[in-house]
């Protein structure tokens, strides 16, 4: 038996976290680091995999612990039904949102930053937006455990410094709100035009189409001219 995963941009994310009707009443957001795998242990969707599997075959649970996983690439990957705690902090996990920073984030192991480190700030700034909730309302495992996690490596005051100073759309750099404006001018007659459609190109506006997409384009400037 396996179990899809499904990774989110900062800007997919922020689609996905705002458009939920959740039931149950979110009060707090928890942040872990896997300590293992290790950010250069990542491979994608399978290192999700392997930690789903370790937490419902070894550990027993109904699936895995986290809610999403922040890759050391900067995606956002899914889990846990929002609508079930998280399996994060013994005996706190009542109304908590989960996440799993992929690393070991201990003193002179690894290091949280760049594009993982705007994931992470991103949606946590995501959820406080869409929960209202405020910085109080982020929780370190540490603070109720023996454990380190999420890694002496992170203070929470720097943690929150970080939360509390970036603003989400400067948190992609390669989206369309971040991109140079004679860059959004171009991009804006594609989509005026009606030459390409769906608003997800705009998460990376610095990469090219793929084949089907940019035939695409090319049918509708052809019929156009017709
Ligand atoms: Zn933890």
């Amino acid at each position: 038996m396996a179990r899809d995963f499904k990774p989110y941009t900062i800007t997919q994310f922020q689609t996905f976290i705002n458009s939920l009707k959740l039931k149950r009443k979110i009060n707090h957001i928890q942040i872990h680091h896997t300590w293992e795998p290790r950010k250069s242990d990542y491979k994608g969707e399978a290192t999700i995999r392997s930690m789903w599997r370790y937490h419902t075959e070894t550990r027993g649970w109904q699936d895995i612990g986290q809610h999403f996983s922040v890759a050391p690439d900067g995606l956002i990957w899914d889990g846990r039904s929002l609508e079930e705690n998280p399996a994060g902090i013994a005996g706190h996990n009542s109304g908590g949102i989960m996440f799993e920073i992929i690393g070991n984030f201990d003193r002179g192991e690894e290091t949280l930053e760049g594009k993982q480190l705007d994931a992470i700030v991103a949606a946590v700034r995501v959820l406080m937006s869409k929960f209202k909730l405020s910085t109080n309302d982020i929780v370190f495992h540490r603070e109720y455990s023996a454990k380190s996690c999420p890694g002496t490596g992170i203070s929470r005051d720097w943690f929150i410094n970080e939360v509390n100073k970036r603003k989400i759309a400067e948190l992609n750099q390669n989206s369309y709100e971040n991109a140079d404006g004679w860059k959004r001018i171009a991009i804006d007659w594609l989509y005026e035009e009606g030459l390409i459609s769906s608003g997800d190109w705009k998460d990376n506006v610095n990469k090219g189409l793929p084949l089907w997409a940019e035939a695409l384009v090319l049918k509708r400037i052809y019929d156009k001219a017709k």
